[in-house]
């Protein structure tokens, strides 16, 4: 991809709003390089806003590495309507992928034009209807698709995530540095794979250093929004379409994820106030709900 700068940012914003005009706010979820667990986070954050009474949406951008449609439980192809793609619907949450289209084979060659053909696709031919937030899990890196979205609709932000060592924290500076270029703004790091508890002892192990990804958000001056353990259910969850704030809503990991959905919503509450609207009550009575014990 060549150079990306704000003024291809900017241009690119021109008539962005008609595009997906019931949609309120539209979340990229990047990352600087694959396997970090970019979807695992997409899939948990999308469905535990949508059990909190949120409408949500979950389109996978991810060209090389499609796998919402497992992690979601919903393999199957999406039918037409009218001309139109009925997105499928898992856990409540709207889901559409490249996965559907793309056979595996020929997605590793896809070019710039193409990636950027296909998400215009999915932004305008995809019925989402009304939703309150539709998050976009882009390929690792900073490539075509992440300028793509930046031009195609107003972002809210994005959030990268990262696991902890400094090589992935290297190229979480990358990603940052490039949405800050588009004039996105950057909602928050979420570090993944953050530490392990043996099942048998509970002794916490930090198998990939400490503490890197706050340290990383403190030093760009963006919001650190919390960790994930590595854990056996996390994966498992992903595997058989049945995410871990599904599965097992009161674990330590689903309570994690529930607390880093409800740490964007305000966030982006506070978005919405500071640029001079009113803060939303949907948003309000949402992190109510979310930070509720379960079962009250
Ligand atoms: P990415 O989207 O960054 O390529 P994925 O979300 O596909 O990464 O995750 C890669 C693999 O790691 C998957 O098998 C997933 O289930 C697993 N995984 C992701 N996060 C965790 C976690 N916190 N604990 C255990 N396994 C995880």
């Amino acid at each position: 991809m060549g150079e990306v700068n704000a003024e291809q940012g900017q241009q690119g914003s021109r008539g962005k709003d008609d595009l997906i005009p019931n949609v309120k706010h539209v979340i990229a979820i990047s990352s600087g390089k694959g396997g970090v667990g970019k979807s695992t986070v997409a899939v948990n954050l999308a469905v535990a806003l949508s059990l909190a009474g949120a409408k949500v949406g979950l389109m996978d951008a991810d060209i090389y590495g499609p796998n919402i449609p497992m992690m979601m439980g919903v393999p199957k192809p999406p039918q037409q309507e009218d001309g139109k793609i009925k997105p499928a619907e898992g856990h409540g949450v709207k889901v559409i992928s490249m996965g559907y289209f793309v056979p595996e084979e020929t997605a590793v060659v896809w070019r710039g034009p193409m990636v950027h053909t296909a998400i215009q696709q999915f932004f305008r031919d995809v019925i989402w209807g009304e939703l309150d937030y539709l998050l976009v899990d882009l390929p690792p890196g900073t490539g075509d698709a992440q300028l793509t979205i930046s031009q195609l609709v107003p972002l809210c932000g994005a959030v990268t995530v990262t696991t902890p060592q400094e090589v992935a924290l290297h190229d979480v500076r990358k990603g940052v540095m490039m949405f800050q270029k588009v004039n996105v703004p950057l909602l928050g790091i979420i570090e993944n794979m953050s530490y392990f508890v043996c099942g048998h002892c509970g002794e916490r192990t930090e198998i990939f250093s400490h503490g890197g990804g706050e340290r990383a958000a403190a030093k760009l001056g963006i919001p650190f929004l919390g960790r994930i353990p590595i854990d056996p259910a996390i994966r498992a969850g992903g595997d058989t379409g049945m995410p871990i704030v599904v599965v097992n809503p009161a674990s330590p990991q689903a309570v994690a994820f529930r607390d880093i959905a409800a740490k964007l919503a305000d966030g982006i509450r506070g978005m919405n106030a500071g640029a001079g609207g009113q803060p939303q009550a949907s948003i309000d009575s949402l992190l109510k709900k979310i930070k509720r014990p379960l079962g009250t």
